[in-house]
């Protein structure tokens, strides 16, 4: 029978041969611990059946962009959900490391946000410099629990925490500490934090670790958040660094995306989400994204097909840019 209405799901392998990896996180323990509602080790499994029928893979909207003339996409699977967090976590850095010294990107599905910590420790084992962006009503700074047990609300203290994150930024510190004024030396970016759910304490956590940290609120942000997010992306392809996107996607309008453990009344909208998603995609020095805090036991059909088409727009992002670059 002919197909003459191809979507992602008829495109996508089940292997790690793909440009882009799909990777789940099954694990909603992290979230657990930090007191968010459980049901986000549901997402990977309901993406993956939304994703079937998401996104057409010639979009007319974009002069007919054709992803699969640019693109190989493939489905690595989950991390084995039947773990500790804390073993999860080992094999997810391991699966990303793999992927990222193959030259793959890795998109991942959560699960709970503490799966960036793992994430991005991948990419600083790989990278000379890196950038990262944390999209996320939240700041995620907060200390450990009890007996040094990470959680959804502790993986950029991890990252802020971690001196591989300084050691990689060393460098161009030294290099360029005559132009400091002309250089940013933002390395880790909170992006459209929302102050009403940010203790001044994590605040002031993230001051102290300026310059390499910055915080942008929401509120100065909320008419236009493109622009400042694709000024970030430029400075980081200006000093060649290697960007990881962090998308938790409880910084979106609640109405618009109600399947979170943690619901933001006020928030990005789903164009946003989308557009943030495509720009992503279009920079070359995106190495790495992941998607944090899909819950679809709260709400599955219009969180879930959001969450689809901000991994649709990475893919339509980067086929974009690989075809510009051929003209
Ligand atoms: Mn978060």
């Amino acid at each position: 029978m002919l197909n003459d209405d191809i979507r992602l799901g008829d495109i996508i392998v089940e292997d790690d041969s793909g440009d882009i990896v799909l990777i789940g996180f099954p694990y909603d323990e992290g979230v657990r611990r930090n007191n968010g509602r459980i049901g986000a080790k549901f997402g990977p499994k309901s993406f993956r059946e939304l994703l079937k029928r998401t996104g057409t893979v010639v979009n007319a909207e974009y002069d007919d962009l054709d992803i699969r003339k640019y693109l190989k996409i493939s489905d690595g699977g989950n991390i084995n959900e039947n773990l500790s967090l804390e073993d999860a976590h080992q094999e997810l850095e391991k699966r990303i490391h793999q992927l990222i010294l193959n030259n793959k990107i890795p998109f991942v599905i959560g699960g709970g946000n503490d799966q960036s910590y793992p994430n991005v420790s991948a990419l600083l084992n790989n990278s000379k410099s890196i950038y990262v962006i944390n999209i996320d009503a939240h700041l995620d700074v907060r200390p450990l629990k009890e007996n040094n047990q990470s959680h959804s609300g502790s993986p950029f203290r991890l990252l802020c925490e971690d001196q591989r994150f300084y050691q990689n930024s060393q460098s161009i510190f030294y290099l360029f500490s005559f132009f400091i004024s002309l250089f940013s030396l933002d390395r880790f970016i909170e992006f459209a934090s929302q102050g009403s759910q940010c203790s001044i304490e994590h605040v002031n956590y993230l001051r102290s670790k300026s310059p390499l940290t910055k915080i942008i609120w929401y509120q100065t942000i909320r008419d236009d958040p493109l622009t400042p997010f694709r000024e970030i992306i430029k400075s980081a392809e200006e000093q060649k660094s290697d960007i990881f996107i962090s998308f938790d996607i409880d910084s979106i309008i609640s109405s618009s995306c109600p399947g979170v453990s943690a619901p933001a009344t006020i928030g990005l909208t789903s164009q946003q989400a989308c557009d943030i998603a495509f720009y992503s995609g279009q920079s070359f020095h995106v190495k790495l994204m992941d998607v944090s805090e899909y819950n679809p036991l709260i709400e599955e059909y219009r969180t879930g097909k959001l969450v689809t088409l901000i991994f649709y727009h990475f893919l339509l992002g980067r086929a974009k840019a690989i075809r510009d670059s051929m003209q």
